[in-house]
Order: C-alpha cells, then structure tokens, then sequence
C-alpha cells in the first residue's frame, strides 16, 4: 500500500513539474521543491494513520481470538509430581493427573493454589490469583484490644459477674479448683443494639490479658456451604493455640435461632453451624483458658440448646442505660472531649431518655462537629442539645424504617 502511494506521489510530482515549467517564469524546480515538501507531510500523515490502524488491527485481532478461545477449567493443586505433572482437583470432577505447561515453573506451584487447565482439562497452563480464605474474612482479631471496663459507663453489676465468671477463672482457675466448682463455659449477653455489649467481652479480655477474637454468627452462614461449621472449627483451635482467649460470638441468633424445619439448603447449613459451635462447647473443659461470650438483641428467639447447662448457663442482660447510667456514659465520651464550663451533664442526660450507649456516644460526636463547624474550640452546651436533637430524629426514622420493612415482609 505504502508503494504504491509513494509511485503515486512521484508521478504526480513530475506531472505537475511538467505543467508549471510551460506557464510559469519562476524557476520550475522552487515550485517543485515545494510541492515535494507538502507530499512528503501527507506521506508522514498516512504512515502514522496506516500504524494506528494497523494497532487496532491487532487488538481487534486479539480480542477476537479470546472470543474464540475455548473456556478453560479451575482446578485446586492437590501435589506436584516429579516429570513436569502435577495431581490436582478440578471443581467439577474427580481428581487428575496433569502436565504442566513450560510456560509455569513446577517449582512455584504449591498445593492448594487455584489454576487453569487447558479446555481438554490435560495441563496446567496457568496460576489463578489466590482468593482471601474465608476464615480471615469472617474471624476479627486483636491481640490487646484497649479498652477496661473504666470505658464503660454505667454496667457495674454486669462488670462484676462478668469478672467472676470469666476473668477470674481466666486468671486464678486455681481458685476454683480448690473450692470445687466449676465457671460456666460460656456467657450470653443480651440487651438492644449499641448498649455496649462488644465493648464488654473486649473489656473482659484485656482485663484477663487474653486475645479477643470475634465472629459474627450471621455472617458464617453465608458462606459456601459447609464453611460456617469450618470457620467454628477453625476459631476454636486457634483460640486454644494463642490461649488465653475470650471468643465474642456475635449476633448468635443468626446460627442459634430455635429449629425451624429443615427444608433448604441455607437452613441445614446454619443447623451444621450451630451444630459444630455446640460440639466445640462440650469439648472444652470449664477450666480451660478459652472463654465464649456470645451476644444477640434477641433472647426470645434462641434454640434451648443453646442455654443448657455447659453451654451459654450464664445469661446476662445488657439493658438500656437508666438516668444514672447515661450520666456515666455522657462523663466517660465527653471526657475525652474539650468543652464549656456551661454543660450540663445531667440536663442531658434527662433529655436522653431512650438512648443507648451509642447513641450518647453518637451526641458527643455530632455536638463537636457543630463546634469545629462554626470555628469553635470547645464544645457548648447548645451543640449538644442540637445533637440530641438529630440523633433523637435519626433513631426515629430508623426505627420507622425497620417498621415499614417489617409490615412489607408480612
Ligand atoms: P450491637 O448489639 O449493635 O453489636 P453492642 O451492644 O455490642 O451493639 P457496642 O458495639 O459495645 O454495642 O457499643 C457501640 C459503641 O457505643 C461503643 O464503641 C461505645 O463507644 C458506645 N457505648 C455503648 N455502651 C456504652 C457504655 N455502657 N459505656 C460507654 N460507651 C458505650
């Protein structure tokens, strides 16, 4: 193609020398050189448009190539053979020996690792990028988790038995060898939303210098099947391995609700859950230095199973904070804050009737960012008495939300 512009262009430049050469009185070849100049920037333009479009060519190419390309099979590496093969599990079927393709290092490849088998399923010829296991995902640890129970405002009996049930026999089992009886295994709490049940088991386990590890029952069973009961498995041996632990259950009821009748999948998978989390319960001794505390808002709902003696036998409500309770959790919050000689702590704590821990909180919050917004150093008085306000509205139209989502489930 290129050529053939480029015979085109000369013959074109010596027709056009020929006509300028009988009319014109100037030189013929300054006319010439000028004309030359101007086809030699067309060539550069149609060179750069062949070389774009060839480019596209290329991609058009390629991309149809892989509409083409046969799809290829996912299969999990079991071991890796000597020879260049390797045995591995393809998710639709039994296992298989395969090759390795030249393109992969044999010695990369480690059982486990997820990859692609050509569409006749007889090599490897490629490594699939590693999926987060579920377990990391569904298991939250933190190994000194910094809050005592001087966080926590207004719980003081539910700190006291928390401390005999668990931290003692976490930290003196001594003790109760001795006088021959045995701590609960595990510990339920239960009260509404944000009243700082959480903040409760983490408190325990830094008061025992134990790893808190947390789980949110609801959420196991989303999981493919069969991952719940494992992920409980897993939770346990690790917490035996770094003990002492305290595991924080939470939201139990999404695998501990009463029985309802097996008919799905889902709901066999939660009973294998839940299953799983009881075997685990039976297994361990009361003295052992792994605690369970578990939380749900709904105590109504929970399988008896669950509350059988060496189980979860110590039941503890976690209710909303009275007048002197939300006293404590205003002083707690907005003493980490700065603010004006004018607040007035048990003003506010009058006007939140019906709040829980968070929501006092969530005042404490809103009231600062109204004096940082108005270029403020300190937090006053009618900062906070706005931010009751909103957040009394947010509770409001949350509740109102869950209201209406409920009739339209009915
Ligand atoms: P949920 O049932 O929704 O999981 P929860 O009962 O576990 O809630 P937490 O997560 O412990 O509640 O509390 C949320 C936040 O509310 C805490 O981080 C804390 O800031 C505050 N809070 C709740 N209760 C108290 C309290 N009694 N004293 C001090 N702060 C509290």
């Amino acid at each position: 193609m290129l050529k053939a512009l480029l015979v085109t262009i000369s013959v074109s430049v010596s027709n056009a020398g020929r006509r300028k050469s009988s009319t014109s009185t100037t030189p013929p070849y300054i006319d010439l050189e000028e004309q030359l100049r101007v086809l030699q920037e067309r060539v550069r333009m149609l060179t750069k448009i062949n070389n774009d479009l060839r480019r596209k060519l290329d991609d058009v190419q390629r991309e149809v190539y892989k509409l083409m390309s046969p799809p290829l099979i996912e299969a999990t590496v079991l071991e890796v053979l000597d020879n260049g093969r390797a045995v591995v599990k393809s998710t639709t079927g039994p296992n298989l020996v395969v090759q390795i393709s030249k393109d992969i290092d044999p010695s990369t490849l480690r059982p486990g690792m997820v990859v692609a088998l050509n569409n006749r399923g007889s090599t490897i010829v490629e490594v699939l990028p590693s999926r987060v296991d579920p377990m990391v995902k569904a298991m939250e640890v933190v190994e000194k988790p910094g809050i005592t129970f001087k966080d926590i405002g207004g719980l003081e009996s539910q700190i006291r038995e928390l401390y005999e049930v668990v931290v003692l026999p976490l930290k003196q089992p001594e003790l109760f060898k001795e006088i021959g009886i045995e701590p609960p295994k595990g510990v339920l709490l239960y009260g509404p939303p944000g009243t700082g049940k959480t903040m409760l088991a983490k408190a325990v386990a830094s008061e025992s210098d134990a790893i808190f590890i947390r789980i949110v029952a609801s959420e196991l069973v989303n999981k493919f099947i069969g991952e719940g009961a494992r992920i409980v498995r897993e939770v346990f041996r690790y917490a035996r391995r770094n003990a002492p632990a305290v595991i924080f259950i939470d939201e139990i009821d999404g695998i501990g609700a009463r029985r309802a009748d097996l008919g799905t999948s889902g709901d066999r998978e939660v009973q294998r859950t839940l299953l799983q989390l009881l075997a685990e319960m039976d297994g361990f001794d009361p003295l052992s230095n792994v605690k369970v505390i578990a939380a749900t808002n709904r105590l109504d709902l929970l399988d008896p199973a669950l509350l059988r003696p060496g189980r979860f036998d110590r039941i503890i409500e976690v209710p909303l904070p009275d007048y002197r309770a939300r006293v404590e959790i205003l002083k707690i919050h907005l003493g980490r804050t700065k603010y004006a000689d004018n607040v007035d702590i048990a003003k506010l704590a009058s006007m939140t009737e019906g709040f829980s821990g968070a929501d006092l909180k969530a005042v404490v919050v809103e009231a600062g960012f109204y004096a940082i917004r108005e270029g403020r150093r300190e937090i006053s008085m009618r900062d906070l008495v706005r931010a009751v306000e909103k957040v009394k509205k947010r509770g409001k139209s949350e509740r109102e939300t869950k209201v209406s989502t409920t009739s339209t489930h009915i």
